[in-house]
């Protein structure tokens, strides 16, 4: 049962006492300060931070535009030699900064360690992009004509994060606008930034082992909405990644999209996968189960709907079921849990009005219950939900941030791709078959409409190398890997004229 419980473990607070200051985050950063930061784990309070004010960041942005102009003229391969190092610092401080992301965000070890993994290989990705920001040349139709594309640095970007990936986003961003010659200014969650903290002392140890890294190149702005606004609106940001809510992205897209900024919006998922009767049942229930329950359904890539064929629902849905019933949730330190908690208790009043409204429509629902309220009243665990229901009804076409898994029955292909793309977002998705056809038609034009499409895997636990992002609602936005490094550069056509004469395009005369 102490396994369990969390008994046996350190108190919280110490422990990341313990950690911020093995990563070289100076205390008056995390102490004192008006903003309260609280474990996801036991709800204690484990910081105390400063806040910048909308003065402050538009101070930030003003060193951030001297810092630009300076790096843009580095060049790329030296560049990505600042990335390296911060790979280098990021590998030798992993297990210090993955432990702090699951004190702050209650992700279980492994989810803690993965996301720090999830940086150093970004880095490592972008130090090989930094020898490979390639433009085309391009064929004239004009004699002793020559054209070219070239990539330049763009300035200043802004970086918005949400909690549930509290440093990897920041870094798939970072490292290519780094690369790329831009400045960046960061803007975490108000709920966890002693992981940025941390990761801007990581930042800061490999740029003074780089030598000649202007000041002020990655700057963070801890603070709420109206610190994220300054970044929004301030026409010096001409790029603006933000990650987080649709609510919050309808917001963000508007203000940038008013000044001509250019936003890179990943915001909410509803994703789902299809079973069809051919599909590998063993596979199956564990890529669901990792999909669905993962960091208690707070990925953004969380498996939210299953859509399962008739024919395989019953030899299916209970046996994950008890899967369901049977898994470890508890403090996510301990060896054994697989659930830890919900960010907080607003997170868990969603869930409930979720429930309550499935049930309302005659759902059935397993789980979703809170658990271990006695030993911790002000932390929020709570079992996983199956909900198995009739039809795709308002409920289900929100995204509740919440260990909440939907099962709908269907009986052709057609329906189940219908109903798979039947909700307003467009992150990911995925499909269980070992009918080649099937599988096909799923990521065929006339399949998923989402960003990311996979087959006889889950939605969620995506590599670094592919692009990263999804359509609808999710916002449209690319980053990490393919060729996502173009958005935080600018592009500029060339032509050169190496003849004598003057020929003009589309064969017009101009004689003076
Ligand atoms: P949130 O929208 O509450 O906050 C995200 C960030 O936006 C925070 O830093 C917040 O301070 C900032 N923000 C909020 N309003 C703002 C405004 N008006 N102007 C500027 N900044 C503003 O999201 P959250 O609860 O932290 O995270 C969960 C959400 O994030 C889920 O919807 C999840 O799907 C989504 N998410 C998406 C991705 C993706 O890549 N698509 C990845 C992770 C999380």
């Amino acid at each position: 049962a102490n396994s369990e419980t969390g008994k046996g473990q350190r108190p919280v607070a110490e422990e990341t006492v313990q950690l911020l200051r093995a990563l070289g985050v100076p205390d008056k950063s995390w102490r004192n300060g008006t903003r309260t930061v609280r474990s996801p784990i036991t709800g204690e309070i484990i910081g105390e931070v400063p806040e910048a004010s909308p003065e402050d960041a538009a101070q930030a942005v003003a060193r951030s535009v001297a810092a630009f102009e300076a790096w843009r003229t580095v060049p790329a391969p030296r560049r990505g030699e600042l990335v390296r190092l911060l790979g280098e610092e990021l590998r030798a401080h992993k297990a210090e900064l993955g432990r702090l992301v699951t004190l702050e965000a209650g992700k279980i070890v492994s989810e803690g360690l993965g996301e720090v993994q999830e940086m150093i290989d970004i880095c490592d990705f972008a130090v090989g992009l930094s020898r490979q920001l390639y433009g085309l040349t391009i064929a004239s139709e004009r004699p002793g004509h020559r054209m070219m594309e070239t990539w330049h640095p763009v300035g200043p970007v802004g970086i918005i994060t949400a909690f549930n990936f509290p440093v990897a986003v920041w870094s798939w961003n970072a490292a290519l606008a780094l690369v790329a010659g831009d400045s960046v200014i960061w803007k975490p969650s108000e709920k966890t930034p002693l992981t940025a903290l941390a990761v801007q002392a990581l930042f800061e140890r490999a740029a003074s082992a780089f030598g000649g890294a202007p000041e002020g190149l990655s700057q963070l702005l801890i603070g709420g909405a109206d610190v994220g606004a300054v970044l929004t609106d301030d026409t010096r940001v001409p790029v603006v990644s933000a990650t987080g809510s649709t609510r919050m992205g309808r917001i963000v897209g508007e203000r940038v999209a008013r000044r001509f900024g250019r936003s890179i919006l990943e915001l909410g998922g509803n994703n789902a996968a299809i079973v069809r009767p051919s599909a590998d049942l063993d596979l199956s229930l564990r890529g669901i189960a990792f999909a669905a329950m993962g960091t208690a359904g707070q990925r953004c890539t969380t498996l939210r709907r299953l859509i399962v064929d008739g024919a395989v629902y019953d030899a299916l849905i209970p046996r994950l079921v008890r899967a369901y019933s049977s898994v470890g949730i508890g403090d996510p330190r301990e060896a054994g849990t697989l659930i830890g908690p919900l960010i907080d208790k607003a997170a868990y009043e969603g869930m409930q009005k979720a429930l309550d409204a499935a049930r309302a429509a005659g759902a059935r629902i397993h789980g979703g219950e809170r658990v271990r309220a006695d030993e911790r009243p002000d932390a929020y665990y709570v079992r996983p939900a199956l909900v198995e229901i009739g039809e795709q009804i308002e409920i289900v076409k929100h995204e509740t941030f919440a260990p909440i898994l939907y099962v709908l029955r269907t009986s052709s292909l057609e329906e189940a791709i219908a109903l798979h793309n039947g909700v307003p977002q467009g992150l990911s998705s995925s499909i269980f078959t070992n009918d080649l056809r099937e599988a096909e038609t799923f990521l065929s034009a006339e399949g998923s409409d989402c960003g990311i499409a996979n087959v006889n895997i889950g939605p969620s636990g995506a590599e670094i190398g592919g692009a990263f992002g999804g359509e609808k609602e999710t916002g449209g936005g690319r980053e990490s890997g393919s060729d996502a490094w173009k958005a935080y550069m600018r592009r500029a056509t060339n032509t050169i004229n190496y003849s004598r004469s003057l020929p003009l395009a589309q064969g017009v005369s101009f004689d003076i």
